[in-house]
């Protein structure tokens, strides 16, 4: 007897799974098949993360408990996108080629409904759908939910996240009182107790031991690295692992676009995902990411919802996001269907609690790594290369074409030949991984705020100060605009600035210190776009005092500054310093 027909599913089902290839029930088909089966109709909840094998332990038993012979839609499956409801549907069909006359159709939004009403008219017992999909087929009143006998809310945790809360709501009044409820969620908010209470009754409930999931298959590991320095690493990851397949996720379709742009544009094979594409444009790219022809998927979290790919080595965080139940979420896209991955957070030397703080909620550890160096780059292409070389099977032209150069090579040992050849590959390394050799920031968990200080005070030169200035790449300026900026307002000059920084919004640079006397006070009335321009020592490594905050909106209010006529922005100045 297989290991399926154990947990009391019937014999052309049992077969169907050992034709898919199954032949193990996962934790979560293990504990709820049996459950389902033998206390049918009962409410039931499954805590349980995608990739665990829940569309199965929902969709056995229900395949198994709906009336073949009867055409009425008896099971509603609702989740909370398109490719969800895809998977769960695909998943379904194949299931129930057990049972001929089993019908299921799936329907979601961005698609022609005029389709969808017409496939309903067919005899459906099982549908899958979106909620605002289907309130609108109800509305419509292309289908009939008076004989659903099952509802199961899968992903109710993202249901509720995408604001659906209102659909389910209303989409449940339209069906029987006495059907059963079969909720699944990888998370159990508070929201979700509250669905529970007002729609389930005495749910039985069975939880996969996702500590032991995450510690099993995941491998949760960290790199501490510049904010700007995310991408580069990001390369050298996908440099040292050429065969990796993963996804990376942002926190904002920009961002996710723009590294996709710049991986691409130097020949990674990334793509982008994420809700400004067209439901074709996502499609597309999922189906080149299904297909291996993509390295990495760049997606926003809800733009990677649902993506049912198993083997996936890599989950890459750009950014950590704000919500335990989103991390939880992207780094269960790798480790699935028993094959194990890695979910790697790039932090920057600021965000080492954010570490601690998942390792505590989750119960989990966080390895650090480090970002490979450019040494270890090239020892690594070289091993690759090498070993390619040895497996590579000679062509029958290479003989003839050998005597033709034969004499270009003629004065080489072969050592030398070798030295050039490895240096040939070393140049091209160079290109691909160029810049700095060691990306690493020294931070690891906890400690957050001393690295980038001594980083400031450690530009500070004998003879010169270094200052903070609230401008930065946000205003539009670069250090040649901040340095005929700070010499227009001051009248210093502009040599005497040096070692500037430009960061996002603020900027640092030395000045020598035979000059600075009183520097912050040249700017307590300049005004960058209604914003007071605010410059003082860096000592702490931080902004000091406010003295300097003071605004004036009267522009002959100039306190007898008499280089306040210099204010407006620091990146149109250089035309002035040239007037000068
Ligand atoms: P799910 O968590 O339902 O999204 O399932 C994740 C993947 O695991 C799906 O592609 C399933 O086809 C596969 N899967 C589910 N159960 C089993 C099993 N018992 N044996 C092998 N593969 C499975």
């Amino acid at each position: 007897m297989s290991h399926f027909s154990k947990l009391g599913l019937s014999q052309p089902i049992c077969d169907v799974l050992q034709n898919m290839g199954f032949e193990q029930p996962t934790p979560i088909q293990e504990k709820a098949i049996p459950m389902l089966l033998e206390n049918n109709p009962t409410d039931f909840i499954g805590l349980a993360q995608t990739g665990t094998g829940k569309t199965a332990a929902f969709g056995l038993p229900l395949i198994d408990l709906i009336d073949s012979k009867n055409p009425a839609t008896q099971a509603l499956i609702m989740a909370p996108t398109r490719e969800l409801g895809q998977q769960t549907a695909q998943q379904l069909v194949n299931f129930s080629k057990s049972k001929k006359d089993v019908n299921v159709e799936v329907v979601y939004g961005g698609a022609d409904i005029s389709r969808q009403i017409k496939a309903l008219k067919r005899p459906t017992q099982i549908v899958v759908a979106t909620p605002g999909r289907l309130l609108d087929l109800i509305k419509r009143r292309a289908i009939k939910l008076e004989n659903v006998e099952y509802v199961v809310l899968d992903e109710a945790d993202e249901m509720l996240n995408m604001g659906f809360k209102e659909d389910i709501d209303e989409i449940l009044s339209h069906t029987l009182e006495n059907r059963v409820t079969w909720l699944f969620s990888a998370t159990m908010p508070k929201e979700i107790r509250r669905l529970v209470k007002t729609y389930m009754k005495d749910p039985l409930e069975v939880a996969v031991d996702a500590e032991q999931k995450s510690n099993k298959d995941i491998s949760h590991q960290y790199v501490v690295t510049k904010s700007d320095n995310k991408l580069s690493a990001l390369k050298r990851f996908l440099d040292i692992q050429p065969d990796m397949k993963g996804i990376m996720f942002c926190r904002t379709k920009m961002d996710t676009q723009e590294i996709a742009d710049e991986l691409s544009k130097i020949g990674y094979s990334v793509e982008a995902l994420h809700g400004d594409l067209s439901q074709r444009q996502r499609d597309t790219v999922m189906k080149r990411f299904k297909s291996r022809s993509m390295q990495l998927l760049i997606a926003t979290d809800v733009a990677a919802r649902g993506i049912d790919v198993n083997d996936l080595t890599h989950v890459f965080h750009h950014k950590l996001p704000d919500q335990l139940e989103s991390y939880t979420h992207r780094s269960g896209r790798t480790g699935r269907a028993g094959n194990k991955g890695i979910s790697m957070a790039f932090i920057n030397p600021r965000e080492g609690r954010k570490i601690t703080d998942i390792e505590r909620k989750m119960n989990i550890t966080f390895e650090k790594v480090t970002i490979p160096t450019i040494d270890e780059l090239k020892v690594n292409r070289l091993n690759n290369w090498a070993s390619l070389i040895l497996n590579t099977k000679v062509d029958e032209k290479a003989e003839e074409i050998l005597n033709s150069l034969h004499g270009q090579f003629a004065e080489l040992s072969k050592e030398d030949l070798l030295k050039r050849l490895i240096t040939t590959q070393l140049d091209h390394l160079m290109v691909q991984g160029g810049g700095m050799d060691d990306l690493n920031e020294g931070q690891g968990k906890g400690s957050e705020r001393d690295k980038p200080r001594k980083d400031r005070q450690s530009r500070t030169k004998e003879g010169a100060n270094r200052y903070f200035i609230n401008v930065g790449t946000m205003d539009g300026i670069t250090e040649a605009d901040l340095i005929h900026f700070l010499s227009d307002v001051t009248g210093i000059g502009r040599r005497l600035f040096s070692d500037l920084s430009i960061q996002k919004n603020c900027s640092f640079f030395n000045l020598d210190s035979k000059h600075d006397d009183g520097l912050s006070k040249h700017f307590e009335y300049i005004e960058v776009e209604g914003r007071s321009i605010r410059v003082n020592r860096d000592e702490e490594g931080k902004p000091s005092g406010r003295q300097n905050h003071r605004k004036s909106n009267n522009r002959n209010d100039r306190g007898g500054n008499n280089r306040s006529k210099h204010s407006a922005n620091p990146a149109g100045r250089r035309n002035r310093g040239r007037r000068r």
